[in-house]
């Protein structure tokens, strides 16, 4: 008898920590129907256990992807193998307000869930219990170390003062450009470019104006290029494209009418107007071209005889 009081104590102990822990508890029978909810779904569904009881599952809870749930738990009952889902494939089961004050930002609360059989005693699975995990904190924290990432990332490959592709990664294109080149035989050409008599924008107005040049300079390249060419600050006052599927004709009339756009402009800074022109060079990828480096030394040939003649001008190298 004293046995008997026992173990209906212990029973009753169990029901009581079932009821409170911070898991949802869910069980199934195998029409769905709610056996058990504990007090975190009542607290987080706002449904009582009393009227959750006996209840279609996806009658009451229309959201949950029944045809994807069902699936999930069929190895469950028929396997009596244990089923998962973690909040990277599937954010939630059940659209729970998320109320954490930490985790403020989270609309929804994020969940893992895993689903386990619950064998009668004469060993068959009538039953699955499902445990709800509140995982909004960790999806939270991964998800802005993610975003973090991302933003790092972007910083270093761009260069602060115009926003172009910098150097390091402009170069790393080049290099991609250059292998896909000797695999397809593409035409692709590499433009360069320079503002001519830089050093006297900054002497005669000063370093902030130079700047200032830099930024419209590129805020006029980056108007002028298709969205596949790829664009870079190469130097301090030096810019380089790359142009996928343009011959070397192609890539001149895309310099020339940079040039005349950019020899039109005129640049207002502290009441002071600034013209400037810039000179081109042009190689268009060939056989004889063994490297990427050698490729932009090409161009880079071509732009230094732009400035020989006279500056203000194009010409391919
Ligand atoms: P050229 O026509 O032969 O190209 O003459 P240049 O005066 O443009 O060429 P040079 O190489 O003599 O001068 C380039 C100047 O650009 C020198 C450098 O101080 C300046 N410069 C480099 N980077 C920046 C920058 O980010 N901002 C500013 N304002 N000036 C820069
Ligand atoms: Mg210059
Ligand atoms: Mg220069």
């Amino acid at each position: 008898m004293s046995d008997n009081i026992e173990q209906l104590k212990e029973f009753h102990w169990m029901m009581d920590m079932l009821q409170n822990i911070d898991v949802g508890l869910i069980v199934l029978n195998q029409n769905n129907e709610i056996q058990l909810w504990n007090s975190f779904m009542e607290n987080h569904s706002g449904m009582l256990g009393v009227n959750a009881k006996g209840q279609n599952l996806f009658k009451l809870f229309p959201d949950i992807p029944a045809d994807w749930f069902k699936h999930k738990v069929q190895s469950v009952f028929q396997l009596k193998t244990r089923a998962f889902s973690i909040w990277e494939q599937r954010p939630y089961i059940f659209k729970f307000k998320n109320y954490r004050p930490i985790t403020g930002t989270a609309e929804f609360m994020y969940q893992n869930i895993s689903v386990f059989p619950l064998t009668s005693t004469t060993g068959e699975v009538t039953n699955i219990c499902i445990i709800i995990y509140d995982v909004t904190d960790v999806a939270m924290s991964n998800k802005a170390l993610e975003s973090a990432n991302q933003q790092l990332e972007f910083l270093s490959r761009t260069d602060r003062l115009t926003g172009l592709n910098n150097r390091g990664y402009w170069q790393e294109c080049q290099e991609r450009e250059f292998s896909r080149y000797q695999r397809h035989k593409s035409n692709t050409s590499l433009l360069i470019f320079d503002i001519d008599h830089f050093k006297n924008v900054n002497d005669t107005y000063g370093h902030q104006a130079g700047d200032e040049v830099i930024r419209i300079c590129s805020r006029t390249l980056l108007a002028c290029a298709r969205e596949i060419d790829i664009c870079g600050r190469y130097g301090g006052e030096e810019f380089v494209v790359l142009m996928a599927n343009t011959e070397a004709e192609g890539a001149r009339i895309f310099a020339e009418r940079l040039r005349k756009l950019i020899e039109r402009l005129t640049v207002t800074h502290e009441g002071k107007e600034i013209n400037f022109t810039v000179s081109l060079g042009i190689c268009q990828l060939n056989e004889s071209v063994k490297s990427a480096q050698q490729w932009l030394e090409r161009a880079d040939q071509a732009l230094y005889v732009s400035k020989e003649n006279g500056r203000n001008q194009t010409n391919i190298g």
